[in-house]
């Protein structure tokens, strides 16, 4: 056996590598390899970036927008980012009140990075979002995750607020549609949560993503408008990823009071300098140009939801809470742990899903990575095709299940 000289930092020892992307990367190998797989294990969408944001990136490259930008992203695109928050919620921010990020994910990052001391404890509504808990702890911060109830739909119960919150509570992340239940809090409970965050000065961290991707009636609630006052004790993430099927530009922003986004921006310019920068003008393009895409995308997400929930439903012992945004169905399992394939039990999400590819050929991700060990999620931004062929071997994988 070969021995490391060199150890390993106790702050990444704790953490595990993103679980969403370790399965997706197993079920491409699979596919390379020439095996029938069925990928529902993506966390992006199944369209390709508008034409006329591909343009506008493949123009900045040609007009010599190849160098450092401002750590924080160009002015433009910040007050493309101003723009946007004021016209479609009616929320006032300013250019020094942004961070462009690489991602949304390195924006979340940057946040705890600049807010947490060792100790400080940050509230996640669980299931979460796989990446929540390891940025904290990658901090120095302590996750503590607050369950959430599949029979009140996912929604965050006031009471357990109050259960976990102690005086070393420092921040709240919410996600609302939600990855992965694609839940979204009621007023209700961005009340109650307002109510806390106000009395105690807790910072919150609202990953909105989603929130071009809501299947219902009406405005999403939103932890601003239920309560304006908190705007200096609020981040707002967002970014181009999932509303202009621009994962791979890798462009986030943070919206927030100025002197968390400058101390974020030190993190930034001792990390990444700046965002990729024809990205950012890709972006540009994208927050400034027709809105009508991430309709669009929408369109086709409705009837998919609509086929795999009812099918999921349909499943003897299978629970799954409709989702009201996002592209993700989150069922339960659990009444299948304790049987067995060939002699194999399986006990746990993480069998369960290993089960679904090994057996079934389909590719998901075990609940346990977004602190839910019940359930499995799958994403429904593949085709309709690709579903019902998936839905009808996950039947069958269900029912050649022993015991
Ligand atoms: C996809 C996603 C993000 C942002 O991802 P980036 O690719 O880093 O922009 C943030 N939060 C959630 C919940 C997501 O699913």
């Amino acid at each position: 056996m070969s021995q490391e000289i060199i150890s390993l930092a106790q702050r990444v020892l704790q953490v595990p590598p993103s679980p969403t992307l370790a399965v997706n990367a197993k079920a491409k190998a699979l596919k390379a390899a020439g095996e029938d797989i069925l990928n529902f294990s993506v966390g992006e969408p199944d369209f390709a970036t508008p034409k006329h944001v591909c343009e506008a990136g493949k123009k900045a490259i040609d007009d010599g927008h190849t160098g450092y930008t401002a750590v924080p992203g160009i002015p433009e695109l910040r007050e493309a980012v101003c723009m946007r928050l004021k016209e479609d919620h009616g929320w006032e921010y300013t250019p020094e009140q942004i961070q462009v990020s690489c991602g949304g994910k390195h924006g979340l990052y940057n946040i705890f990075q600049a807010i947490l001391d060792p100790g400080d404890e940050v509230l996640i509504p669980a299931p979460y979002w796989v990446s929540y808990p390891p940025m904290v702890q990658l901090a120095g911060g302590v996750p503590v995750p607050i369950d959430l109830d599949e029979s009140l739909d996912f929604d965050l119960n006031p009471e357990t607020l109050t259960t976990h919150a102690t005086d070393k509570t420092k921040a709240i992340f919410l996600n609302s549609p939600s990855n992965p239940t694609g839940a979204i809090l009621s007023e209700t409970a961005l009340k109650a949560v307002a109510k806390m965050a106000l009395e105690h000065g807790w910072l919150i961290v609202t990953d909105d993503i989603y929130e071009t991707v809501t299947y219902m009636e009406g405005d999403l609630p939103h932890i601003l408008d239920v309560e304006p006052r908190l705007k200096e004790q609020t981040i707002i993430l967002n970014g181009v990823s999932k509303s202009f099927a621009m994962t791979g530009w890798r462009i986030g922003y943070c919206a927030g009071p100025a002197h968390i986004i400058k101390a974020m921006n030190k993190v930034q310019s001792q990390s990444t300098s700046n965002p990729c920068t024809p990205a950012q003008y890709a972006a540009l393009t994208a927050l400034t140009g027709s809105q009508d895409f991430p309709e669009t995308m929408k369109e086709a997400f409705i009837p998919r939801r609509e086929f795999f929930v009812k099918e999921l439903e349909s499943i003897e012992g299978v629970t799954c809470v409709n989702p009201s945004g996002a592209f993700y169905v989150f069922p339960n399992f659990s009444a299948y742990y304790g049987k067995s394939f060939k002699g194999k039990q399986i006990n746990d999400s993480v069998a369960m899903s290993d089960y679904f590819l090994d057996e079934a050929k389909v590719a998901s991700v075990p609940g346990a990575a977004f602190g839910s060990d019940e359930f499995v999620r799958f994403s429904f931004a593949t085709s309709m095709e690709v579903i019902k062929e998936g839905m009808e071997r996950i039947k069958m994988a269900l029912a050649a299940l022993e015991g």
